[in-house]
């Protein structure tokens, strides 16, 4: 797919519209999400105009790859989400096309927190004989 210029988070990059902002760098900007599903809920976004993870770690740099990945700990530690900085621990999810349920098409990861998180997906009830 190709990168849509006006998604949301590239206006958002580009200061058109507004954000919460957590913290920012060279690589990424972090902020709240506007319909937070758990008492914590970041995004990371890279500031490099890439659709989703496969987009991304095919062809971002390594440096872009780095950066990304080290504001994952930066953030979850401002937040004090991280067990190290004394949290409950979080979940990191990056939802990729359509069967993920991917809305906004600009790579971004969710850090969900501040309560048990129940199972990673969700799963239809199974009977087991
Ligand atoms: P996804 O389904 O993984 O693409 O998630 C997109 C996320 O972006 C959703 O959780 C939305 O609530 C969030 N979102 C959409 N617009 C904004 C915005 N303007 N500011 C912050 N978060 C947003």
């Amino acid at each position: 797919m190709a990168y849509d210029k006006e998604n949301i988070f590239a206006k958002i990059l580009r200061g058109e519209i507004p954000c919460d902002k957590i913290y920012e760098d060279d690589y990424v900007l972090s902020f709240r999400d506007i319909r937070p599903q758990a008492p914590s809920h970041a995004l990371i976004i890279p500031k490099g105009e890439y659709v989703d993870i496969n987009d991304f770690s095919a062809n971002a740099s390594d440096h872009e790859i780095v950066g990304f990945n080290k504001a994952i700990s930066k953030v979850a530690d401002m937040l004090g989400i991280s067990e190290s900085s004394g949290g409950g621990g979080y979940r990191l999810i990056a939802n990729a096309g359509k069967d993920a349920h991917q809305e906004v098409p600009h790579l971004h990861f969710h850090l969900l927190a501040g309560r048990p998180l129940g199972p990673m997906v969700f799963r239809e009830k199974q009977e087991y004989k």
